[in-house]
């Protein structure tokens, strides 16, 4: 039976924390999927279609990473759609903690068997958010050691088509 995880998360602006929980993630299991989940009623940074485009482009030398999309569900429902018997989250800190451990044990008890598996962050980003880096966009700061190229790029088209309006 192939060893099957999901790391979900809304990934607006995927930052180099994401992606590195994802490179380990990949070499873990057999199959990653990787949860695109959203909110219609919200609207992110980027679009549903710009962040697929984003984490298509920097998995796709992963062969075994998969993408899903996903709205108003719970992971576990996703998980057991897709017969997942893993939820793979990432640790940053003690707030991380705190928020994780709850969510796992809620997730465990509503599922009846999902368990959760925590990476702890890499140390060079365990201080970086997507919000964090919507907050220095905003005031102009420079993003680019916190998020892959493809983000800059994705960023940089997003800024011209706002001047071309
Ligand atoms: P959301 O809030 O939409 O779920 P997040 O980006 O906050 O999305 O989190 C998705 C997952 O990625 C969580 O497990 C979170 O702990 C993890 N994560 C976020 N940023 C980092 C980072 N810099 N390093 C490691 N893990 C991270």
């Amino acid at each position: 039976m192939k060893k099957k995880a999901l790391y979900a998360g809304s990934f607006d602006i995927l930052t180099k924390g994401h992606l590195d929980i994802i490179t380990r993630g990949a070499a873990l299991f057999d199959e990653l999927y990787i949860g695109l989940f959203y909110n219609v009623a919200k609207e992110g940074f980027f679009t549903i279609e710009e962040r697929l485009s984003i984490l298509r482009e920097l998995t796709k030398d992963l062969a075994n990473v998969k993408l899903v999309k996903s709205t108003e569900e719970l992971a576990i429902d996703v998980a057991g759609r897709l017969e997942i018997k893993y939820l793979l989250r990432g640790l940053r800190d003690e707030e991380d903690y705190r928020y994780e451990s709850n969510m796992a044990r809620f997730n465990n008890e509503l599922s009846g068997k999902i368990e959760t598996v925590f990476l702890q962050s890499n140390p060079k980003y365990a201080h970086v958010s997507s919000s964090k880096m919507k907050e220095l966009i905003y005031f102009k700061g420079n993003i680019s050691a916190y998020v892959p190229r493809k983000v800059i790029e994705k960023l940089e088209e997003k800024q011209l088509e706002t001047l071309s309006k």
